[in-house]
């Protein structure tokens, strides 16, 4: 092995440069070089496309989408382990996908997907590709949404014909923006999956899936799974069985008859919005580093809101733009003083909910430190 420079180093004769999906690929020096030299630019899961040849006949299924990804991906993970498939998960979601013991035949992959992640990426042939929406986020490493869109979209066009695409796009504006950014968005919408199976009804009885999200995003993984041959009541024990993952719409106490909800990984108004619609009288937290300039995408849920609590470096703008919409706004500066207001204001059958609708790096390093300190404040409640 030999150990070089890539500042100065010629990258002519290099079969790959393999970069993690952290390193912006539109402005990072290196990338232009790479692309300059001829030499395609991968990351992992590439990797395990081109070794996935050569191991025991396998399936996969590639999960992407603005929001939803790590639900969906752990959803249909845990239906599959419900039917006693022999399964695994990765891509963006828990260890990287290299790093975990083959499956025997048989098994599925299945792996939640960036759009950084696709950006690396050429031949991974999904058995089942899912798109579950599209919403503007990411944009400073994207020429726009188009852009953006076409990056999403490439995960279709790498499919063999005849495996399957289920697209979850719904509104009338993700749907229009997809079918300008490339024809071949445009074929996969006209053959996506039909949604069907299981009625919107059952719902109330998945615990962990609870909001008009989760809906959308157990609709996609029925539909993986029904691809994949499961049956439906298989697939209705694990919808049931699911257990949350940490830091989405987590409940992580209830206190005098008001529920504390940890929906740290909400990093943007979009996210967000369903968690608002998702409970009835919400005191929200929310702020941090913020994507935008606005909270649209929570306007229609505003009423929920008895009272908003603002930290971060967002907090003065966001308390500017909710003073007039919801009854009571406080600019709280920090996540203790926020979980201390909301718990002392809160009255029983409330729900004190962290939904930042940003980024954590201000005054966390990461979403989960962020959701951890909401916890430790909760626990630290007299
Ligand atoms: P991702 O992995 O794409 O970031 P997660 O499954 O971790 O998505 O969910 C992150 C947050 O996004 C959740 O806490 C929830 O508020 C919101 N969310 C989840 N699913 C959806 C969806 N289908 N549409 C819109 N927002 C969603």
């Amino acid at each position: 092995m030999r150990l070089v420079d890539l500042d100065t180093e010629d990258l002519t004769g290099f079969d790959a440069l393999v970069v993690s999906p952290g390193v912006p690929l539109n402005t990072h020096p290196l990338a232009a070089a790479a692309r300059a030299a001829g030499v395609p630019v991968i990351g992992d899961i590439e990797l395990f496309a081109q070794a996935r040849r050569d191991l025991p006949p396998n399936k996969v299924v590639g999960i992407t989408g603005t929001n939803g990804k790590s639900t969906t991906t752990a959803l249909v993970h845990h239906i599959l382990k419900t039917a006693g498939v022999p399964t695994l998960m990765g891509g963006n979601i828990g260890l990287p996908i290299l790093g975990q013991e083959p499956l025997p035949a048989g098994g599925v992959y299945v792996l939640e997907l960036s759009s950084y992640q696709i950006d690396l990426t050429q031949s991974l042939d999904c058995d089942v590709a899912v798109l579950l929406n599209i919403t503007p986020d990411h944009l400073d490493r994207y020429d726009g949404f188009e852009d953006y869109a076409a990056s999403k979209a490439r995960l279709f066009s790498m499919q063999s014909a005849g495996h399957n695409a289920v697209v979850d796009v719904v509104s009338a504006a993700d749907h229009d923006a997809l079918r300008g950014s490339k024809d071949l968005v445009a074929s996969f919408i006209e053959d996506a999956f039909d949604f069907k199976a299981i009625d919107d009804r059952e719902q109330r009885e998945w615990p962990a899936l609870q909001g008009p999200h989760n809906r959308h995003n157990a609709r996609a993984a029925v539909e993986v799974c029904d691809i994949l041959g499961l049956d439906l009541d298989t697939i209705r024990m694990g919808l049931r069985t699911y257990a949350s993952l940490p830091h989405r719409m987590q409940h992580v106490a209830t206190r005098n008859g008001v529920a504390f909800v940890n929906d740290s990984k909400a990093t943007n108004p979009e996210s967000t919005a369903p968690a608002l619609a998702a409970f009835p009288r919400v005191h929200w937290i929310v702020g941090g580093k913020r994507k935008g300039d606005d909270l649209d995408a929570c306007s229609p849920h505003l009423d929920h809101v008895a009272a908003a609590y603002t930290i971060g470096e967002a907090a003065p703008l966001f308390f500017d733009l909710l003073k007039d919409k919801v009854p009571v706004v406080e600019q709280s500066g920090t996540l203790e003083a926020a979980v201390a207001h909301a718990a002392a204001a809160a009255q029983p059958g409330d729900t004190v909910l962290l939904s930042p609708a940003c980024a954590s790096f201000d005054q966390f390093r990461d979403y989960e430190a962020r959701g951890d300190a909401f916890r430790a404040a909760v626990e630290a409640l007299a």
